[in-house]
């Protein structure tokens, strides 16, 4: 089961990542209320689909414009064009079909200045049958071409569950990011966090891309792609809820 990234880093958020403040938005009538409660002078409008390469993507329909499913606002006011053209639109991306999905919620966030966009993962290593952890500074970029063209800028971490993630093991994948300064302090924190709610909450992927580190120094969390093990829901009624917003 998947959630859509608004949800998935409200679940990150409380768990200490550092995530930007955003308001989810299902109609035009939400979106200057939503606006007003984040600061700017930079917004970012989200189409919320559950299906990646959203600011790659292209919409369907004319009205929509040329741009993608990500689009950045340097004023209020565009901030609502930019939901006027993408909602209940259709957008299609490298994971839908042609058909598209369609675009009935949006996630307007507190924009970031960007430094440099990292990628970073955890799954289940089908190999040691672990958690593992994927780290790449080729963030912000499809992964699985990363692999292909250059292997040896993915890192690959498996994670003892008995010790869980140990200072040894976030040292390297600070190493892996070339984190130094504030970025490594906050990479030492945030990985342990990420690793203990992939476990809690039973998630069979929990996909960072990209992990940015910020003009200031600091690491936020600025994508957020979730699924969940089917199996173990019933664990976890909130989740549940989720399901098919
Ligand atoms: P997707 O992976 O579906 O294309 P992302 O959330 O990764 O969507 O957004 C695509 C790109 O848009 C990011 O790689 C980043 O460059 C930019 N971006 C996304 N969110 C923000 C933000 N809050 N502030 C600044 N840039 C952003
Ligand atoms: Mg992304």
């Amino acid at each position: 089961m998947n959630i859509h990234e608004y949800q998935a880093k409200a679940v990150l958020k409380s768990f200490g990542a550092p995530v930007a403040e955003g308001v989810p938005v299902l109609s035009l009538d939400d979106v200057q209320k939503a606006v007003d409660t984040l600061p700017g002078p930079l917004w970012v409008v989200k189409s919320q689909i559950h299906a990646g390469g959203r600011g790659k993507g292209k919409f369907l329909e004319a009205a929509a414009g040329e741009k993608g499913g990500v689009r950045l606002a340097f004023s209020k006011d565009e901030v609502l064009e930019h939901a006027k053209a993408m909602l209940g639109h259709h957008l299609v991306t490298a994971q839908t079909s042609d058909a598209g999905k369609q675009v009935n919620r949006l996630y307007i966030e507190d924009g970031a200045d960007i430094d440099r966009e990292l990628y970073l993962s955890l799954l289940v290593d089908r190999a040691t049958g672990r958690p593992a952890f994927v780290a790449s500074t080729e963030g912000g970029m499809d992964i699985e071409e990363v692999a292909h063209e250059t292997p040896e800028k993915i890192l690959t971490l498996p994670i003892d569950p008995t010790s869980g993630v140990t200072d040894a093991d976030a040292a390297q994948l600070c190493d892996a990011l070339k984190l130094d300064g504030a970025a490594r302090e906050d990479g030492m924190k945030l990985f342990p966090i990420l690793y203990k709610a992939f476990i809690e909450k039973d998630m069979a992927m929990l996909e960072i891309n990209p992990l940015i580190v910020m003009e200031n120094g600091r690491l936020r969390v600025l994508d957020a792609k979730v699924s969940f093990d089917g199996n173990a829901l019933f664990r976890h009624p909130d989740i549940v809820e989720l399901r098919d917003t």
